[in-house]
């Protein structure tokens, strides 16, 4: 599918992460004005809650949904209702509408807004599903033999994270406080935390509710779109803590998100196939076609005082090994229920070869192998005031569909005075 003209001239550069074709869905305020639900459409955002107010878009014959701000209520109606809606947003937008004149005055430009959580996170669930990380991983703690545990080629790892802690992006990450113990050290020892990470993921949101098992095509059908998401991890707590119960304290601190979300639709050119199965898979997780993506994702990291961002990775979110739909349907097989605005992270994504690694603690092999910035300085994990932005975009015949970078700040831990702990 090609580029569709929208009346929007910003909308139809080829550079756009924001072209009709996109039209991903967030939550934006102007000065000290409310929070609106809005559409990134080239470099403006549409304020849909005043489209709905005036009768411009009516996503549905009952109540307003866009009187809030987040996109909760709008996922509640379903998938019907979802490519409804789109279908009226993209005529509204498209080069020619007679509409024009009446939509224009609820435009902003988004370099005067300041965007928010585009939807409340009900449960947060991170999984394990990149096999190149894992492996990676896998070799580091526990030795190339017995890199992959027996259960990864058969079911997505995850655990239950924190919806608490998850944050769009822009906002400040600080270094958190926990228990760890390295190698020069025979006691643990509580301290700020020494590695901390990133890792590069895509998160997938859960659109519509389940009552017991359900299909992975079934689950594909449940989900609305798709968010860049940053798990920081603390590696030090992590290698302290995760035996024998998986990730805690080291995965509390925060996650990022991107701040569009995009939907299932503006990525349906991209589908693609998971890599071939290296075990063949029990049949309530197999997949019925294609439900992963062609997504180019980087990483980079920019020091307090640099200028610039060096890119210190490349990857590709067709490198997991299972897809969101098999992840969900996963987490259904034990009867409890999912809800929408339930968050599933899709496990660090990196690709076969270094520079593809979508983690410090890959891409510096636990802290063995430095890295040079652009700059000159070194890095094995971040610093404080180091700035870590995520940026993914699907590239199309002549358009890209982009999520607006996935960025955080990392600042120094509280100081110890201010803890509530006895020397
Ligand atoms: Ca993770």
């Amino acid at each position: 599918m090609p580029l569709i003209k929208s009346w929007v001239d910003s909308a139809n550069r080829p550079k756009t992460e924001f072209p009709l074709n996109n039209l991903p869905y967030g939550v934006f305020s102007v000065g000290d004005n409310d929070w609106r639900c809005g559409v990134a459409i080239g470099d403006r955002i549409v304020d849909v809650t005043a489209l709905e107010e005036v009768g411009l878009l009516r996503p549905d014959p009952g109540p307003h949904v866009f009187d809030v701000p987040f996109w909760n209520d709008f996922m509640e109606l379903g998938p019907q209702v979802w490519a409804s809606f789109r279908t009226q947003l993209q005529a509204l937008l498209a080069e020619d509408n007679a509409n024009r004149e009446a939509v224009e005055p609820h435009l902003v430009e988004m370099a005067d807004a300041e965007l928010h959580m585009p939807f409340a996170v009900a449960e947060y669930t991170d999984f394990y599903s990149g096999c190149h990380h894992a492996t990676n991983v896998g070799a580091m703690f526990r030795g190339a033999d017995n890199a992959l545990p027996p259960n990864w080629l058969h079911i997505p790892i995850g655990y239950n994270g924190r919806a608490s802690s998850v944050y769009v992006s822009g906002t400040d990450i600080r270094r958190p406080w926990g228990q760890l113990k390295s190698p020069d050290h025979a006691l643990p020892a509580f301290l700020p935390c020494r590695r901390f990470d990133i890792e590069l993921e895509m998160g997938a949101i859960v659109g519509q509710p389940s009552d017991g098992p359900v299909s992975v095509q079934q689950a594909d059908d449940m989900i609305f779109g798709y968010v860049l998401l940053n798990d920081w991890s603390a590696r030090d707590i992590q290698a302290w803590e995760y035996q024998p119960l998986g990730p805690f304290q080291a995965k509390a601190t925060a996650t990022s998100i991107s701040p569009w979300i995009v939907t299932k639709a503006a990525l349906e050119p991209f589908r693609t196939s998971t890599p071939e199965r290296e075990k063949d898979l029990l049949p309530h997780l197999a997949e019925p076609g294609p439900m992963l993506y062609n997504i180019p994702l980087s990483v980079s990291m920019q020091p307090e005082n640099a200028e610039k961002p060096t890119v210190i990775a490349r990857t590709n979110y067709s490198q997991m090994y299972y897809s969101a739909a098999q992840q969900l349907a996963h987490h259904t097989t034990a009867g409890s229920p999912m809800n929408t605005g339930d968050l599933l992270g899709s496990g660090t994504i990196s690709g076969p070869t270094k520079p593809e690694r979508g983690s410090l603690l890959e891409l510096c092999w636990g802290g063995k192998e430095p890295m040079t910035l652009d700059t000159g300085e070194t890095r094995t994990f971040i610093e404080d005031g180091d700035t870590l932005t995520l940026c993914g975009a699907a590239q199309g015949d002549g358009y890209r569909i982009g999520f607006g970078d996935c960025t955080g700040r990392v600042v120094a831990a509280l100081d110890k005075s201010v803890l509530p702990y006895p020397d």
